[in-house]
């Protein structure tokens, strides 16, 4: 048999398992191979690495794309200068994805504009390239897509959906009351997630008011805390609204400027 048979038939069994980054490296690895006089394991590594590395990257990729979040910036971009109230340590902590690994849950709580959303999508980023399943939505969307499921006869692969991520991001509950239905929708979700997988949750409420969210039902909203707050670590957020903070350097900024234009004139 001669050496370009055998070349073309391990370019048919790259193509048949669809391994196609080596089959493209493979000429000039081959070419590597025989010039360093590399032994057959270290050109079959390092043949074998440029495919998982395309592998891993794509998987990132699709990763990503699934995990819908709504922002590019990551737990660096957070400037905890401007938000003392935010322990950079426990944010670390948080970084290294412990928490997800023993499906405990984060929740965010303060008022708007505090970085809430930024914090629970940075965590997000870091699991998405950690290579874990992560899903971004919305308490309102949520509850939209539970509502369409419940009509459509989809309910069941609806909630094995959000059972799926190792980490499921709730924002914004809170913003708006959830009629009975999105409540017991929201409780299902975080019933069949309980000790099972983690959710990152942001909320505008205080614990205290819950009741207030799930339409005026105290004993839902017990219920959902009582799963929610077993295994969780709780980031209270009391600080001032950083997009005010930044209005309201500009606005000092332009009152200087013109005063000091004034005093001139
Ligand atoms: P919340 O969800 O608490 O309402 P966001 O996370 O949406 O607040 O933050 C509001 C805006 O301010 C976003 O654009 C966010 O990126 C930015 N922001 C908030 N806090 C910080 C911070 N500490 N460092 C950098 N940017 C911040
Ligand atoms: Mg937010």
């Amino acid at each position: 048999m001669t050496d370009s048979s055998d070349y073309q038939k391990l370019r048919a069994h790259l193509a048949f398992l669809r391994m196609t980054a080596a089959a493209e490296a493979l000429p000039a690895h081959l070419d590597h191979a025989a010039k360093a006089k590399l032994t057959h394991f270290a050109f079959l590594e390092r043949l074998l690495a440029v495919e998982v590395d395309a592998v891993d990257e794509r998987r990132k990729m699709s990763l990503a794309r699934f995990a819908s979040l709504p922002s590019p910036f990551t737990l660096a971009d957070f400037d905890f200068s401007a938000q003392p109230s935010v322990d950079p340590k426990l944010i670390a902590e948080l970084a290294t994805l412990r928490f997800v690994e023993d499906a405990t849950n984060v929740l965010f709580i303060g008022p708007p504009g505090v970085g809430k959303t930024m914090l629970a999508v940075g965590l997000g980023h870091a699991a998405v390239a950690a290579g874990m399943r992560t899903y971004y939505t919305t308490a309102a969307e949520l509850a939209a897509c539970c509502h369409r499921a419940a009509l459509e006869g989809r309910w069941t692969t609806t909630m094995r959906f959000y059972a799926g991520p190792g980490l499921l991001i709730i924002d914004e509950v809170g913003y708006l009351p959830l009629p009975a239905e999105a409540a017991a929708a929201l409780f299902q979700v975080v019933s069949q997630r309980y000790l099972k997988g983690s959710i990152a949750l942001t909320t505008n409420l205080g614990i205290a008011s819950w009741g207030n969210v799930f339409n005026g039902d105290p004993m839902i909203a017990g219920a959902m805390l009582d799963r929610l707050l077993h295994r969780s670590v709780v980031v209270n957020i009391d600080g001032d609204s950083y997009r005010m903070r930044s209005h309201r350097a500009r606005a000092d900024a332009t009152r200087r400027a013109t005063a000091a234009g004034a005093a001139i004139t």
